[in-house]
């Protein structure tokens, strides 16, 4: 039998140290939210493959869909020789895309490929260049992704010169004190100090902050950027890829605020597990690109279409954005129930199944604890328990369930889930007690 620890050596000699692993475990197999390690260790699965498998690991329609295609083709190459599955995962993409404008969609690869064809998209129609970003979020890791990413450690620094013309803006944080009239009035003064409106291609924003802490991006912030980008002919790019497929009780978390994006990018939970990323968009923008202009060899690979196809019947057969409401309740009401407990936890916070808690020393926001967190997820994968940190303080841990889950693995992980935290915080929850 292969042993986790072998395999950490042999993977420590044989891969750079840049792509980071948070827990030593090597995965063996996996079936909806379970997962066994290649020693025979059973976990369950509270990151899904960071917001990937939303329908769980290995739903039994994404198999037959896959294995159906297996026997047909593998790749032709969209641009090559064109197939069905691409056309009808477009269609249907277009159709349930929040708002009345007609949609076309492109499809991509992994997602920071789908911010960049946003991006030229967007740069092509306006024949602008800006772009506005926010700090705290986060785009992906390609040269244009990181310059839009809003966060210099780990994923900029080193790694310069950023693209040209990128500003970044405060996200509303209200834990922190950053108010939706702050992060207005920063751009206001972008416009004024630093770069006319009129040179500005797009804004981009994620609905809910992913990598950097799951922040809710208020309704009104986003009803006050669509009206800005109306007002300057902006195109609105909503990053949907985190956020997206039914994870936060909405197919797209952008649908919780009423507006509707020019363009929205899409990847991780689209295709159930398989590569595969997207840009929807008004299809007047998405059409400005010359013939040629768009494309890649993978792109909208017919493994992964006819797996998105598979997807979008899972979300609507099980229910899962009722499943999503519902998963939202259950870790946010048990977690404030333990934020009485413990007064690490500085901030419960969800938009649906994308549940996180803010760990922070004293009960003081501006205290952070980024050991606790990282010696939580330790403690929970030790128990059988995956779990993943974020933030832009590396202090906050999200929960991202496979939407799939049944309600008694849900509570069996919550329950791991509380153990650990007994155990890496439980001396200062008790001494917090004896002092009344
Ligand atoms: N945007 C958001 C909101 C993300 O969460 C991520 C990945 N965490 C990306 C873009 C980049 O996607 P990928 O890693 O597939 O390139």
């Amino acid at each position: 039998m292969k042993s986790n620890s072998d395999l950490h050596r042999r993977r420590q000699a044989a891969v750079p140290r840049g792509v980071a692993n948070s827990l030593g475990v090597y995965a063996d197999r996996a079936s909806n939210a379970e997962l066994w390690d290649v020693e025979g260790r059973r976990y369950i699965d509270f990151a899904s493959g960071i917001a990937v498998v939303n329908t769980g690991h290995v739903h039994a329609r994404v198999k037959a869909a896959i294995a159906e295609q297996l026997e047909k083709l593998t790749h032709t190459c969209f641009q090559v020789t064109p197939y069905e599955s691409y056309v009808a995962l477009a269609e249907r993409l277009n159709e349930i895309a929040p708002g009345a404008t007609p949609k076309k969609t492109i499809f991509l690869t992994t997602g920071a490929e789908a911010i960049e064809n946003a991006i030229k998209i967007a740069r092509y129609h306006t024949k602008r260049s800006a772009v506005i970003a926010f700090s705290g979020g986060f785009h992906g890791r390609t040269l244009a992704c990181m310059s839009l990413t809003g966060k210099v450690q780990p994923y900029k620094a080193g790694f310069g010169p950023m693209l040209p013309e990128i500003h970044h803006v405060p996200f509303p944080m209200s834990y922190h004190d950053i108010s939706v009239e702050d992060s207005l009035e920063a751009l206001g003064q972008l416009f004024k100090a630093d770069v006319d409106p009129a040179r500005v291609a797009a804004i981009i924003i994620e609905p809910v902050l992913g990598e950097g802490g799951f922040y809710v991006a208020p309704t009104e912030l986003l009803r006050k950027l669509r009206a800005l980008c109306d007002q300057h002919g902006i195109v609105l790019i909503i990053d949907e890829i985190q956020t997206g497929f039914a994870r936060t009780g909405r197919m797209f978390a952008v649908e919780h605020s009423g507006i509707e994006p020019d363009l929205m990018t899409v990847a991780k939970s689209v295709a159930g597990g398989v590569p595969l990323s997207a840009v929807i968009g008004k299809a007047d923008i998405m059409d400005a690109p010359a013939p040629g202009g768009l494309g890649g060899t993978f792109a909208g690979s017919p493994l992964a279409c006819v797996a998105g196809l598979a997807v979008l019947d899972i979300i609507r057969e099980e229910q899962l954005l009722n499943r999503a409401t519902h998963i939202g309740h259950f870790m946010t009401s048990r977690l404030k129930g333990l934020q009485v407990r413990f007064p690490c936890i500085g901030e419960v916070r969800n938009l649906g199944a994308m549940v996180a808690i803010e760990l922070v020393r004293n009960c003081r926001a501006d205290a952070p604890d980024p050991e606790l967190t990282r010696a939580l997820v330790q403690a929970a994968g030790q128990k059988g328990l995956i779990l993943l940190s974020c933030g832009i303080y590396a202090n906050v841990i999200r929960f991202l369930a496979p939407l799939t889950i049944p309600d008694a693995l849900l509570k069996e992980g919550f329950h791991l889930f509380e153990e650990a935290l007994q155990e890496v915080a439980g001396t200062t929850a008790k001494a917090v007690a004896a002092h009344g």
